[in-house]
């Protein structure tokens, strides 16, 4: 069983990851793909992220029809701070350990990850698979500090633990819930950067979401 876990802050969900996640979902043939937004955001203060239940209520809007996708509530149930290595040590154990997890990143993200909790743990819980979004990126290398424990593949890198790090193609959408939220504040339209399901649910919230989104950073 090969499952994707797409973890984010989906401050909102847009079409550049659900895009993506269609893309690498075919791919590497995953069975099924996970989207787990983020409980109180480590990385993020809370100002201008909208509450969890609100972001995961327009992920579950945004992936209705496809059979493939689900909508995890593993972080958000969660009290403490999430930090991927849990989540993927859960879905892990919630599958028995017969899943392969695939743990799906942006580039721009992938390029951080020497700042995330116990980052060198990730590699020895999931195969990743890293999307190349805009702006083009630097070359995308495992983290300096742990060169040594990979090796040089065809499409990505190998870990030591026979974890892949794997460079997955996708369609390079520039689209960021940081210019959704932007654009939502200066009133102007983010037609067709959402789902239309995304974009009723935030017209129908109109004095919530400018609260919601007030102050985000950016
Ligand atoms: P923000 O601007 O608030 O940071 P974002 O658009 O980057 O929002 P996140 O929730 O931060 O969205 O991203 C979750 C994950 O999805 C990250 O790994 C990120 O790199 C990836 N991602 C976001 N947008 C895209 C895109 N357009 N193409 C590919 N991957 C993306
Ligand atoms: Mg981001």
């Amino acid at each position: 069983l090969n499952v994707g876990v797409f973890g984010g802050t989906f401050n909102p969900v847009h079409m550049g990851h659900l895009r993506a996640a269609e893309d690498v979902r075919q791919t590497l043939g995953l069975d099924r793909l996970l989207f787990v937004p983020s409980g109180a955001p480590p990385h993020k203060a809370a100002k201008g992220v909208a509450p969890s239940t609100v972001r995961l209520e327009m992920v579950r809007l945004a992936i209705e029809g496809n059979p493939y996708f689900e909508a995890s509530s593993i972080e958000i149930d969660r009290q403490s701070p999430s930090y991927s290595t849990d989540t993927l040590k859960e879905l892990g154990s919630s599958f028995g350990g017969k899943a392969r997890l695939w743990f799906l990143i942006g580039s721009d993200a992938f390029l951080e990850i020497h700042t995330w909790k116990n980052f060198d743990e990730i590699f020895e819980l999931a195969d990743l698979a890293v999307m190349l979004r805009p702006p083009p990126s630097p070359d995308i290398a495992p983290p300096s500090k742990l060169s040594a424990k990979f090796t040089k593949t065809e499409n990505g890198f190998v870990h030591v633990s026979g974890k892949q790090v794997r460079l997955v193609p996708v369609s390079m959408l520039d689209i960021s819930s940081t210019a959704i939220r932007k654009a939502l504040l200066e009133g102007k339209s983010i037609r067709y950067l959402v789902p239309d399901s995304v974009l009723d649910f935030l017209n129908n919230s109109a004095e919530q979401h400018l609260q919601w989104f007030q102050g985000s950073k950016e």
